[in-house]
């Protein structure tokens, strides 16, 4: 079963254009839901308690939102929730993510997490939020290569002309070769 997109328009009093659905497509195009799972709470229950995190993007160092909700077996949303300021009152882009990820995911295949394992998903959001951003130095950006380059080639033609004295056209750096 999955959450139809006339579900999540209805539920989100939202439109494809909207701006909490546009921006909750933007999340999940970019990978930004973490953990989205189902809270194990008892077999029999005939709705799927879901928890999901979501980076914040314009600060991925910070706490990413939670995202809590109810959606029955038969895919209808019953309740959803997220931690950010725009969460509490209406359906932020946040959780339009996460039901637009049980669109494009059927409901059943969504891990289940224990009660036991709630604390260990609060910290795995961190580690791969960082290791999907993995920090390098400077100059392996190709921005900074191609000054790098410029500033390279800038000093050669300074020392170059130092030499202009000399009798030899060859630049120092290809004179050393
Ligand atoms: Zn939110």
């Amino acid at each position: 079963m999955r959450v139809t997109i006339q579900e999540i328009c209805k539920f989100a009093s939202a439109t494809p254009t909207s701006r909490n659905f546009t921006g909750g497509e933007n999340i999940i195009d970019r990978g930004h839901i973490l953990n989205c799972g189902n809270v194990n709470i008892s077999d029999d229950s005939d709705v799927y308690h879901i928890l999901a995190f979501c980076l914040q993007t314009s600060c991925l160092k910070n706490e990413p939102h939670e995202i809590n909700g109810q959606i029955t077996k038969a895919g209808k949303i019953n309740g959803m929730e997220c931690t950010c300021k725009a969460g509490l009152g209406s359906t932020c882009k946040h959780i339009v993510a996460v039901l637009l990820f049980c669109n494009r995911n059927n409901l059943e295949n969504l891990k289940d997490i224990t009660s036991t394992e709630i604390k260990c998903v609060w910290n795995a959001p961190h580690k791969s939020a960082f290791e999907k951003y993995d920090m390098r130095p400077l100059l392996e950006h190709n921005c900074f290569k191609e000054k790098q380059k410029k500033y390279e080639a800038k000093i050669n033609t300074k020392i170059s002309s130092n030499f202009d004295n000399s009798d030899s056209n060859t630049s120092p750096v290809e004179a050393n070769k």
